[in-house]
């Protein structure tokens, strides 16, 4: 069985109070109300990293990741964060190819692949974007641009370190659009992309590796996407701002 995974994304946003108080709040929440039995992610800006990591304490389940991490391991790369450099700060996870940062930061699938290599090198867990636009969806070609995402971004990796990847699908259409993909739309990419991961790496890894959807998912809709056989939980940008809003995504799954 693949992990269930619900990933917050902060993105940009939330001063260090700020950010203090959200964690503290969903810790809080976590733990009053009983949640269990899913991997709460907090991808955060690198500068929370290592106090939400504190405040998070010995909660179990619940864990920090940082949104980006460089494609060089250490050196003269002015205002990068290396991958060491976070899994050093406690982190497990990390966010790689984020179609922010493959539209706004030019990020190809040739260095989105180097990023995977050295966060799984630093001992990080990628949670590996991938998600159509909405003129390849309307265009009926979403199913092979997106598995063309994942062969470059991925399959180059071993076995061994391709079933350490987390997947995360999310149709660049929804992304903090209030539009989201309907339950059908995402089960019926997450269905093809697994088959192309058997493909290439077997069934038995297929079956276990964690696909995501991302897309303006929210309390009232998160049921609904989460109680398809394929999705294994969510990463959630908008949503992942309001502790409220966020616990509810988790207690539906
Ligand atoms: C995201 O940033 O990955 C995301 C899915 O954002 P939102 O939930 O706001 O659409």
């Amino acid at each position: 069985m693949p992990k269930k995974i619900i990933a917050g994304n902060w993105k940009m946003n939330m001063t260090f109070d700020e950010g203090q108080k959200l964690t503290s709040e969903i810790v809080n929440m976590y733990q009053d109300e009983s949640i269990s039995g899913v991997e709460v992610v907090l991808n955060v800006p690198f500068p929370h990293l290592m106090p939400v990591k504190k405040l998070i304490g010995k909660a179990q389940g619940i864990e920090v990741g940082a949104q980006n991490c460089s494609d060089q391991a250490s050196g003269a790369y002015t205002g990068e964060v290396s991958a060491q450099m976070i899994a050093s700060f406690g982190a497990k996870y990390v966010i790689i190819g984020h179609s922010e940062r493959r539209s706004l930061f030019q990020e190809d699938n040739d260095l989105l692949a180097k990023k995977v290599k050295i966060a799984l090198d630093s001992g990080l867990t990628p949670i590996f974007c991938c998600g159509e636009s909405l003129e390849i969806r309307e265009a009926g070609t979403h199913i092979p641009n997106v598995k063309f995402q994942l062969t470059q971004g991925l399959f180059d990796l071993s076995a061994e370190n391709f079933a350490k990847v987390v997947i995360a699908y999310e149709p660049i259409w929804a992304i903090g659009t209030g539009k989201t993909a309907s339950s059908d739309q995402a089960q019926e990419m997450h269905s093809a992309l697994r088959k192309h991961i058997a493909a290439q790496y077997g069934k038995e890894i297929a079956a276990e590796v964690s696909i995501l959807y991302g897309g303006s998912m929210k309390p009232d809709n998160a049921q609904d996407l989460l109680s398809k056989k394929d999705v294994d939980g969510g990463l959630i940008g908008g949503a992942s701002l309001k502790s409220r809003d966020f616990i509810d995504i988790i207690k539906s799954y």
